[in-house]
């Protein structure tokens, strides 16, 4: 349920309604809107005790939510939550790019990487260091090593980073080295690594797994949130359909739904959505056409010979560079903002 307080309400009266309703055994969520401020509560589907509260003083109703995830509702936060993480924001008005190779490789190349990121205007690198890879004999990642490297090249260029965390043995190394954790789509429903991530405050970037329903997604959403982890970001990457040519099917459709259903960024990654160099570019400019709060893009400078696949997908420097100063153009046409200013000052 939720409650909707009135327009005056004050701090101390949202207080005691919080105190009674823990008192009742239930969980308490005070979400402070530029409009109203909502209280959702959670755990107790008690009519007598909706009934109860709706008759407080400073509460003006309160209704029912039959959804079964409720803290990545917009029901329950009716603002967009804006991450932000050593002074980038991502969500809301805020548009940030994460770019860099599917997977770091060396020092040199996850440097170099960083700098055309940097340059280009991107605020994020992105890189694997730990890779879910199909088949058992494919290269499967450097390991802690490359989140050393990712980390020097962040520090040096300016950039906060995102890597891929697998299992949760490995949470504690990557939090200590990199920004922002990525669950992949193999792992978009492994709920005990959920569950560990909510006990983190490192912001979290969730992928869709690749048959994942929008309320699977949320659901998967919400185990973070209910461990007490409010940073997360939703990664539409792309599902399976019957369709072979490209190697996922993007579903813009998620992005105007996730943000009518949620609160949570929703970063579009146009990479994996394709599976295809030439489908990324446009793809790009549709997800921000579709209201994508960012992009997630796989950009190479040699992919012919990259350490995976995923080559074929990966953007050639000067492609990259050409679309983020389209961006320049596009984004501020959907009402948000994408500019150099959201970024890490570059270290000396
Ligand atoms: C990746 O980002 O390189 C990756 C493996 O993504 P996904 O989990 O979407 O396949
Ligand atoms: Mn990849």
């Amino acid at each position: 349920m939720i409650a909707v307080t009135s327009h005056n309400i004050s701090d101390e009266r949202i207080e005691e309604i919080v105190e009674h309703i823990e008192q009742e055994g239930a969980r308490a969520h005070v979400s402070k809107g530029t409009d109203r401020t909502v209280i959702g509560i959670i755990g107790k589907a008690d009519p007598k005790l909706q009934e109860q509260i709706a008759q407080m003083k400073g509460i003006e109703e309160v209704i029912k939510i039959s959804k079964s995830y409720k803290l990545a509702s917009r029901d329950f936060h009716p603002d967009d939550t804006i991450v932000d993480i050593k002074g980038v924001k991502i969500g809301g008005e805020h548009f940030v790019v994460m770019g860099g190779p599917c997977a770091v490789e060396s020092p040199e190349q996850i440097d170099e990487i960083a700098g055309l990121v940097k340059a280009a205007g991107g605020q994020v690198l992105r890189g694997g260091a730990f890779k879910p890879r199909t088949g058992p004999y494919s290269f499967q990642g450097i390991g802690i090593e490359g989140l050393k490297w990712m980390q020097e090249a962040g520090r040096k260029h300016g950039l906060l980073t995102v890597t891929e965390i697998m299992s949760a043995e490995h949470l504690d190394v990557i939090a200590e080295h990199v920004d922002i954790f990525q669950v992949g789509t193999r792992n978009a429903q492994n709920f005990d690594l959920l569950r560990e991530l909510g006990q983190s405050q490192t912001p979290v970037l969730l992928k869709r797994g690749f048959s994942s329903t929008y309320d699977e997604w949320l659901n998967a959403a919400e185990y973070v949130l209910a461990g007490g982890n409010a940073n997360v970001m939703l990664c539409e990457r792309g599902i399976r359909t019957f369709e072979s040519y490209t190697r996922n099917t993007l579903d813009l459709n998620a992005i105007p739904v996730l943000q009518h259903l949620s609160h949570l960024p929703i970063i579009s990654d146009p990479s994996h959505g394709t599976g295809r160099r030439e489908l990324v570019v446009p793809m790009s400019k549709a997800s921000v056409a579709a209201g994508a709060n960012g992009l997630i893009i796989e950009m190479h400078p040699d992919p012919d010979n990259s350490m995976t696949g995923d080559g074929v997908q990966s953007l050639y420097p000067d492609q990259f560079e050409e679309l983020l100063d389209d961006l320049g153009k596009l984004v501020p046409l959907m009402g948000k903002k994408f500019e150099a200013s959201n970024s890490l000052v570059t270290a000396k």
